[in-house]
């Protein structure tokens, strides 16, 4: 008798033996099953069978039960799986559990059971009812039946008043049964069964759009080539029409009876996105996302494993999705940093994206205004096809170039300089939308005591607690901590407290005195809480003119807004000096995001950047060149500075409450580096966190980094079975972060 091998939900990176469940067929490789686990029972999943196991035969326990009658991921996609496992050094259980719904891993039944339902038997039909007289009770649930001609739920029978015993004992006669499906005869009532979908020969609802020639020569060239895998790079100028091009190409794929899955950011999923997706396709279209009930995810999911949704559009972690037909991946907004996962199983979606397609010799699109330089390198070394979209189609009215503002030694009202409230008034009086981005929450990201200095700080961490007014108090954006607002000073006791600095509360408060009569949509996370509130924020957008958009990120993704021609992004310097390498990257795709949004339909546009570093070359080389000619010049500096894309890295993050435990525990694992390192990678740190303290906790970490991949994960795989068997390891919490990108 074989063993069966079982990935299991534990920290530890290896499959674990059972004996296979007594009196059952051995089970198919990717079904769920229970094992004891210590004193614990856990859901795994059956990776395969082995007839040898390293364990002697009579200290292997056996496994409980079977919880699926077929495999949840074919073997191509435990493939997968496993690889994503190997290459983060992951335990094979983990990622598992990442890449099932929540209610599979906590062991619900793929289907929902399917309701019981009793009928008459043969006998039980031609019974009369003369011969049940001794039993009214009986008599009565026979007369129902037979009345209705259908089987009845249980349930509705037990609401009549019929008890379960009842029934029983009418069965026991042999009068009643259970409907099953070889118990259902014609003319009795068919069970609920699922049928086969008969679906629209037409795959297309509605007309498509005529495409411009830009847009026809690039589904043209990825139709001829869907095929094979073939990795490409689109990259189109915001409102350039993508969308319109993914959707042709995606009608051509479910033409051929294909599924197709599309990734998109973590907010970038509107209700708007997945209407225009579902209104072109006579076709199941499927969302995939945080912000649905484990009900509704898993009813997705099962579709999306049955074949039945021919399109799956979701965040992240949709990537693990099973898709028996997968004809083609798309990742929207490729450059988006929420597809990379920070926590737990860590993660590049787009990546993955890349790497599942090419397993499975499928295309896979990447698009974006911005690119990311990661995927600038491939489509530079030739690695992808690189493809432009560069018109909006339409309209003569094209992206407007960003105009960079100093306001070094300006008066800000609010975080608004004169010259910008100027051009507001111009814009506001032609009936237009002026659209605000801030990035930042809250009232004010500072308060302070004017006359001793003093600044409110988060007890827990390295930072400053910003102040909202709505509600009032102070609220750590990094751990969460809220504390009343004080009302005196704490350290001087009679300085007066002020706000440094604007969030958007505060903008919101300049903007309505500036224009009592001009209405201020504000979206950030304390306004918007919910899809409802999304959505009636984006009703008012369409319906108010003029009108004053403000808020952060949220409001610079995915949406159309085709009545803003101005659109100011409050504050550029942000991330321009830090010590991030990615910063700069960042700030441009936010300025030309923001561009994005001014200036659609027929307006002309304006876009405006407030900064204090108008001279920086980088900046101005944004607004001139675009955004492409800085990437490259960006690519250059890591290129000389071996730095990724051109190397690699891996970083080993750790925490403990005390700051001394965590620099002892760290510089025992620069030692082991050390050590271990027969290959020459380049060590650096350990340093602290560039926020040290968090929540409470002290943070540190070290970097491997190398030009070649292989060698850095060696070193990585040894520093893990040190760190796995260490008892220093224990005393910290630790993490490896393979291709980081917080640094
Ligand atoms: P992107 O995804 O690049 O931002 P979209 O596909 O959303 O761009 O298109 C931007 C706008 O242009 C949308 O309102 C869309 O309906 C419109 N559009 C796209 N392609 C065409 C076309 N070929 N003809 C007319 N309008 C188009
Ligand atoms: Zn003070
Ligand atoms: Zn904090």
């Amino acid at each position: 008798m074989p063993f069966i091998q079982v990935a299991l939900p534990t920290p530890l990176r290896r499959l674990f033996d059972y004996r296979p469940v007594a009196g059952e067929p051995l089970p198919q490789t990717g079904v769920r099953v229970k094992v004891p686990f210590g004193h614990r029972q856990l859901i795994g999943l059956v990776m395969g069978l082995t007839e040898t196991s390293e364990l002697s035969a009579n200290r292997i326990k056996a496994a409980l039960t079977y919880l699926d009658s077929q495999a949840l991921f074919s073997q191509q996609h435990l493939d997968f799986i496993s690889w994503v496992a190997n290459y983060y050094h992951q335990p094979l259980g983990e990622v598992m559990q990442a890449a099932l719904p929540a209610l599979l891993r906590q062991g619900q039944a793929l289907h929902p059971p399917q309701e019981v339902r009793w009928q008459l038997t043969e006998i039980g039909r031609q019974t009369a009812l003369d011969d049940l007289k001794r039993a009214p009770r009986q008599a009565a649930l026979i007369r129902t039946l037979q009345a209705s001609g259908l089987a009845k739920t249980q349930k509705s029978l037990q609401a009549e008043g019929f008890t379960l015993a009842m029934l029983k004992g009418l069965q026991s006669k042999n009068l009643i049964e259970i409907q099953t499906l070889a118990t259902t005869k014609k003319g009795i009532g068919l069970p609920q069964l699922a049928t086969r979908e008969q679906l629209p020969a037409n795959v297309l609802a509605e007309v498509p759009l005529k495409l411009t020639e830009e847009q026809r020569q690039v589904v043209e060239l990825l139709i001829k080539e869907v095929g094979g895998f073939n990795p490409t790079l689109l990259q189109g100028v915001t409102g350039s029409g993508k969308t319109e091009v993914y959707l042709q190409l995606i009608q051509h794929l479910l033409e051929q009876g294909k599924q197709v899955l599309v990734l998109i950011p973590e907010i970038g999923l509107t209700p708007q996105t997945l209407k225009r997706f579902e209104k072109r396709f006579n076709r199941r279209v499927v969302a995939l996302h945080s912000g649905m009930t484990d009900k509704e995810r898993l009813t997705a999911w099962r579709s999306a494993l049955e074949g039945r949704a021919a399109v799956v559009l979701g965040t992240r972690s949709a990537i693990y999705t099973p898709l028996p037909k997968l004809g083609l991946i798309i990742v929207d907004e490729e450059h988006d940093s929420s597809f990379k996962q920070q926590d737990g199983v860590r993660y590049q979606a787009r990546d993955l994206a890349v790497l599942r397609a090419k397993q499975e010799a499928i295309p896979v699109l990447l698009g974006s205004a911005t690119p990311s330089l990661e995927s600038l390198a491939k489509a530079k070394a030739g690695a992808y096809r690189w493809l432009y979209l560069k018109q909006r189609p339409g309209a003569d009215v094209q992206v407007p170039e960003p105009k960079l503002l100093d306001i070094r030694n300006r008066h800000l009202t609010g975080g608004f300089s004169e010259p910008l409230f100027r051009a507001m008034d111009k814009h506001l009086k032609e009936q237009n939308q002026v659209l605000v981005l801030l990035n930042r929450r809250g009232f004010a990201p500072v308060l302070m005591c004017t006359s001793c200095g003093w600044i409110a700080g988060c007890l827990q961490c390295d930072a400053r607690m910003t102040w909202h007014r709505e509600p009032p108090k102070l609220h750590c954006h990094h751990c969460d901590q809220q504390q009343p607002l004080p009302t005196h000073c704490p350290q001087c006791l009679e300085g007066e407290l002020k706000p440094l600095g604007a969030g958007t509360e505060r903008a919101e408060e300049t903007l309505q005195e500036r224009y009592p009569e001009i209405p201020v949509i504000r979206l950030d996370r304390d306004s918007v809480k919910n899809r409802n509130d999304l959505a009636s924020k984006l009703e008012q957008i369409a319906s108010q003119r003029p009108a004053i958009l403000l808020g952060t990120q949220m409001l610079a993704k995915g949406h159309h807004f085709p009545d803003v021609t101005l659109a100011t992004l409050l504050n550029a310097d942000h991330g321009l000096y830090s010590s991030d390498p990615r910063a700069m990257e960042r700030t441009a795709q936010l300025i030309i995001q923001v561009a994005g949004r001014a200036g659609r339909a027929e307006k002309p546009g304006e876009v405006i950047i407030q900064t204090h570093h108008s001279d920086d070359p980088r900046l101005e080389k944004l607004c001139v060149k675009g955004y492409e000619a800085l990437a490259l010049d960006l690519l250059e500096e890591r290129q000389k500075i071996n730095w990724p894309p051109y190397a690699y890295l891996a970083m080993l993050r750790a925490e403990a409450p005390k700051s001394e435990q965590v620099e002892q525990f760290m510089s025992q694992l620069a030692e082991q580096a050390n050590l271990l390192n027969q290959e020459g990678i380049a060590l650096l740190g350990p340093v602290p966190a560039p926020m040290e303290r968090r929540q409470g906790r002290y943070h540190m970490q070290f970097l491997l980094h190398d030009n070649k991949r292989a060698p850095l994960h060696r070193l990585a795989a040894n520093l893990l079975l040190w760190l796995e068997t260490s008892p220093e390891a224990r005393r910290v919490r630790w993490s490896l972060d393979i291709d980081p990108e917080d640094l």
